[in-house]
């Protein structure tokens, strides 16, 4: 068993940090967990509020304060839907970029090893399918998404720039659509939003003509991949892709979420988002090389678990 160590997580409250806390601590760590609950919902770490190697501060990842030792930091601080970074765009590309900084120097104070979660958003509308960690992407720096996507991209810089200047350990991991338990009911991503729809008997939002593609990782798989980058030699920085490469088109994920809650829903086509990515598919080679990393929960089982999550919440 690894060393106990002291890790703080920034954005440990919401879908991704509440899940990656609790294998933390189930590994026996301690866990120090920031987050301004902007997105997430406190219920989410609720199992852990009792645990004696829990700690979470209400705290802005712009405004951070931390007096602990740290040995390790997961930068996950970020509204990561489409309709909450969109909602106050100045303040998302803040958080990536302030948010960032901060972590960053307090990684640089303790001598920490550091984790980004980057995204697949750095891609933009890919014209390269499958994406690997060498494409740079096709992004729009003055559209709706880029508060996002810059912000993400600027964050990247930020990383490989403390790691060339100050020698920060450094590790950048390009996560790919992800879902499961613990995802908001208002949360606007396509998975949690077709399974409330179909729940509840409503008609299917697709924007667009639902032609476009995304692949879908387990949340279970996703956090086993995060915690493996970070366990890498300190040589490697990534960036590293992590999710699925089993592409469906949103049409396909409809009617397969349709059919497992055998709902009475019908699909209805909205007007396509604005610079919407056409396309979206990890090359996953390097994760399988670097962390013998693949994803084992099937997309079948993924979302069984999470429609019988939202059942009991709805
Ligand atoms: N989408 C949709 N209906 C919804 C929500 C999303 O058709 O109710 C589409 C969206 O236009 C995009 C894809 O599903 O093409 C994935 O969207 P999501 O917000 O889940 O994540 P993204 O990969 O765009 O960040």
């Amino acid at each position: 068993m690894s060393h106990s160590k002291t890790i703080l997580v920034t954005g440990g409250v919401g879908f991704l940090g509440s899940h990656l806390c609790e294998k933390l601590i189930s590994k026996h760590h301690k866990v120090i967990c920031v987050d301004n609950l902007y997105s997430s919902r406190i219920s989410n770490i609720s199992k852990l509020q009792n645990n004696k190697d829990f700690q979470f501060y209400n705290q802005d990842v712009c405004k951070l304060s931390i007096k602990e030792k740290i040995d390790i930091i997961y930068n996950l601080a970020c509204p990561a839907s489409p309709v909450h970074y969109q909602a106050d765009p100045v303040r998302t590309i803040k958080t990536n970029v302030i948010g960032s900084i901060n972590v960053l120097e307090l990684a640089k104070k303790n001598n920490a090893k550091i984790f980004q979660a980057s995204t697949s958003e750095v891609y933009g509308d890919p014209k390269l399918t499958p994406q690997d960690e060498s494409y740079w992407g096709n992004v729009n720096p003055i559209g709706i998404r880029s508060c996002y996507d810059e912000g993400k991209r600027a964050a990247e810089t930020l990383f490989f720039d403390y790691h060339r200047q100050h020698d920060l350990k450094i590790k950048v991991c390009r996560i790919f659509n992800t879902f499961g338990p613990r995802m908001a009911i208002n949360d606007g991503r396509v998975i949690s939003n077709f399974i409330v729809q179909a729940l509840r008997n409503k008609d299917l939002t697709i924007y667009g003509d639902g032609k476009q593609t995304r692949s879908f990782c387990y949340v279970d798989d996703l956090i086993d991949g995060i915690i493996a980058i970070t366990d890498t030699k300190d040589s490697f920085t990534g960036p590293l892709n992590l999710g699925t490469d089993i592409e469906l088109s949103i049409n396909d994920i409809a009617l397969k979420i349709i059919k497992l809650t055998d709902s009475k829903s019908k699909i209805k086509y909205l007007d396509p988002l604005s610079d919407d990515p056409m396309q979206r598919k990890p090359n996953l080679s390097l994760a399988k090389h670097t962390i013998s990393w693949e994803p084992k929960f099937s997309l079948d089982y993924g979302l069984k678990k999470t429609v019988e999550f939202f059942k009991k919440i709805i």
